[in-house]
């Protein structure tokens, strides 16, 4: 049995993880049963399924079956052990990739594609497992995307009707599964927050969830240029250089500092902030929130800055806030904000969703974008949609 997540790639070989599995292979010899368990978000070659007995993937995202993928990998084995089944796997390639805030399985229609092959585990008793793999938008290379696999119980031809199947529903469904209608300009986005806000008792999430590093100032920056309304919260900017000067300035200071957008040309820059220190410290507490409950949280030196109803949190330390810790652990109430700009992909949903009056996703220019036509691909094979094959 071995675990690999299956999207890993280097500067120098765009699939690692396929080299490490011939390796094994190598080693072990051509009968050695070997179960391979990945990530949904793996991009496999099509190689990989000479390198292994069978493959499985993790059925959802956010990834809450993590075990039961282990389960099933192991289930196969031992009935492969006791001669009670012979896996064949066939794995087809779709030539279609979506960005990782897409990935989501409970949304229509990429909930309907995982559904349909449950239906063939289903109806059909030869069929051991089926694995729909989305793939990793932000990693450049040749095998990027969906792939389907598929376990049988020595039918090669069902195996094979298994994944057309489930690769053609991908492949017609391609413009509905990017959820091009969802993605707002950063001037589009907040101006639809300024419309709900008028009528919403709960504050509007601004998601500026092409941000890696958290550090993005795309968001900030139009907010902090554009016309004052209401209370913003920015929690957990990563910029240690403005944490540290903040902290030399003390709470209660007046302070102008050049904030975030560090982390790359496609950040955003720095954005100039003059405002009050409310708030620095060495800032360290245990996690209250569902995803990091009873874990010990380091911000390092962390200072809030209020700039005219615009609250900034500056962290030495890059974290992305997916919880109301950043405001229950500074004694503020998220209740109080009209707007509250996060950068999580899909974490941030388990309390974001109770407690906004609606999450808008903000396309930017920086590494992680809804809009894959904005990256500089040059690994990418031909014929994939949107990268290489618009239509
Ligand atoms: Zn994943």
């Amino acid at each position: 049995m071995i675990f690999l997540h299956g999207a890993m790639t280097t500067p120098t070989r765009t699939d690692p993880e396929l080299d490490l599995m011939r390796a094994v292979r190598a080693a072990v010899g051509p009968d050695m049963p070997i179960m391979l368990a990945l990530d949904l978000h793996a991009n496999l070659s099509p190689e990989i399924v000479e390198t292994c007995s069978a493959l499985f993937g993790y059925h959802f995202s956010p990834h809450v079956d993590m075990a039961q993928t282990g389960e099933r990998a192991a289930r196969c084995i031992v009935r492969m052990a006791r001669g009670e089944v012979r896996p064949v796997t066939r794995l087809a390639k779709v030539p279609v990739v979506l960005p990782s805030i897409f990935t989501a399985t409970a949304m229509p229609p990429l909930s309907d594609i995982v559904e349909a092959g449950f239906a063939w585990e289903r109806s059909e008793s030869s069929v051991i497992d089926v694995s729909v793999f989305c793939g990793f938008a932000y990693a450049d290379v040749p095998q990027i995307g969906f792939s389907v696999a598929v376990v049988t119980d020595g039918d090669e031809e069902l195996a094979e009707r298994v994944c057309e199947d489930l690769s053609a529903r991908i492949w017609d469904q391609r413009q509905a599964l990017l959820h091009r209608d969802l993605v707002y300009s950063v001037e589009d986005g907040i101006a639809r927050a300024r419309e709900l806000n008028a009528d919403a008792k709960k504050p509007v999430v601004l998601l500026e969830h092409a941000d890696r590093m958290n550090d993005s100032t795309w968001v900030l920056r139009a907010l902090v240029e554009g016309e004052r309304a209401g209370r913003v919260a920015v929690p957990y900017l990563w910029d240690p250089n403005a944490a540290d000067e903040a902290m030399a300035a003390g709470v209660g200071a007046t302070v102008t500092l050049d904030v975030g957008g560090h982390s790359s040309d496609r950040a955003g820059g720095p954005v100039s902030l003059t405002g009050k220190v409310i708030y620095c410290g060495h800032k360290s507490y245990v996690g209250t929130g569902p995803m990091r409950s009873g874990q010990v949280i380091d911000l390092g030196p962390t200072a809030v800055i209020d700039a005219d109803g615009i609250v900034v949190w500056v962290t030495e330390r890059s974290l992305s806030a997916i919880d109301d810790d950043p405001f229950k652990q500074f004694g503020f109430d998220p209740a109080d904000f009209d707007i509250i700009v996060l950068r999580s992909k899909t974490h941030f949903r388990a309390v974001y969703e109770k407690l906004a009056a609606e999450i808008l996703i903000v396309d930017t220019p920086d590494w992680g974008p809804a809009e894959l036509t904005t990256l500089p691909f040059k690994n990418v094979r031909d014929g994939v949609f949107p990268i290489t094959d618009g239509a």
